[in-house]
């Protein structure tokens, strides 16, 4: 018996997610004794970019070399991982909860009568009823389910788990699996990728600005913090509004959703709406004139003062350090 997790990668790299997810199903299976854990890759990636899985916790790592499912298909991305779910024998699926983890998920209760969880923010509890917390309302209130199937399938939240690199690498195994051309029955035909050296989304850090920045002219300063750090840039809604930024870098409850290791926020006020899109951040530093704005309430560190002095200043001590 396996646990099989099924990664996601990009750009040649499999994503930070599907390796916690992967550290996430070692703690499980070291909890409850279901085995070795198996990773499972969908489309076109080296064999050495795949191998590092093994410094997250799996075992083993499968993978499925046909370039049709580099497109990210959802039904043959179900299908495919139904197939080596049957062929390790598991019983728990465990996935990254992203848009493409949940949509393939939500097939794959049904393939494979599984009961699924999505947004699991800690391991499940497994004397008496098997328990699963998640979190609901934007980071705001936990749910507790209990599963009874056998198979299981669980997409774990982004940083709810830390992410294990000790191991060693995996040996990766091509597998063969038997899709049809129904599987195939959506195409994505063309993709805009956002602009910007890391997308926001899948950040680890997070460099955001708002309306205390006066203008588009002075997002020098947040792009150079932003570049010394390897960060995305983000911004409030008002901003975006304005056009002072682009709209795929808005954030909050309208807008990306994101969970950095760390967000640094310039000139926001920290509107519920705002903190919605952020607040399963790991570390929160806020940056403001006003020492009332309500952002210092979900800081974890809070400088009050002028940004435009702040923040070059910091941007240097980061350059002196980096
Ligand atoms: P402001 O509220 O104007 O705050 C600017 C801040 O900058 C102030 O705290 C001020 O003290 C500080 N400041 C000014 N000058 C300086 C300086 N020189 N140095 C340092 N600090 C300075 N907002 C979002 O961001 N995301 C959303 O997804 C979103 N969704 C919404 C959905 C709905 C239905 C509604 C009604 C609103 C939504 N909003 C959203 C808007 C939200 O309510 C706030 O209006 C918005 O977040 C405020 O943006 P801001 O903090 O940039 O601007």
């Amino acid at each position: 018996m396996s646990v099989l997790v099924y990664i996601e990668h990009a750009e040649g790299q499999i994503k930070k997610t599907s390796l916690e997810a992967i550290s996430f199903a070692q703690a499980l299976s070291a909890k409850t004794g279901e085995g070795d854990v198996v990773a499972l890759a969908l489309g076109t990636i080296e064999h050495s970019a795949l191998a590092v899985a093994g410094t997250a916790g799996a075992s083993k790592v499968l993978h499925v070399h046909d370039e049709r499912l580099s497109a990210g298909v959802i039904q043959a991305h179900a299908s495919a991982v139904a197939q080596a779910f049957a062929k390790v024998g598991a019983k728990t699926l465990v996935l990254a909860k992203s848009s493409l983890g949940d949509a393939v998920a939500a097939r794959l209760a049904i393939k494979l009568n599984a009961g699924l969880v999505s947004n699991v923010v800690e391991l499940p509890h497994t004397d008496g009823d098997y328990l699963v917390k998640r979190s609901i309302y934007t980071g705001k209130a936990f749910a507790e389910t209990v599963l009874t199937t056998e198979n299981k399938i669980l997409a774990v939240k982004k940083n709810a788990i830390e992410l294990k690199t000790d191991g060693e690498n995996a040996p990766v195994e091509d597998l063969a699996v038997s899709l049809e051309e129904s599987d195939f029955a959506s195409k994505i035909t063309s993709t805009d990728r956002a602009t910007g050296d890391v997308l926001l989304p899948e950040a680890d850090v997070v460099v955001s600005g708002g309306r205390g920045l006066k203008g588009p002219e002075n997002w020098g300063m947040v792009e150079d913090m932003a570049k010394t750090l390897g960060a995305a840039t983000g911004c409030s809604k008002p901003v975006s509004d304005i056009g002072w930024r682009p709209h795929h870098e808005h954030v909050g409850q309208t807008g990306v959703k994101v969970a950095p290791s760390l967000y640094i926020a310039i000139g926001i006020s920290g509107a519920i709406q705002h903190l919605a899109g952020v607040n399963s951040s790991k570390c929160i530093v806020v940056i403001n004139k006003d020492p009332e704005a309500p952002f210092f309430k979900a800081a974890d560190y809070g400088i009050v003062g002028d940004a435009f002095e702040v923040v070059p200043k910091l941007t240097e001590a980061f350059k002196a350090e980096l």
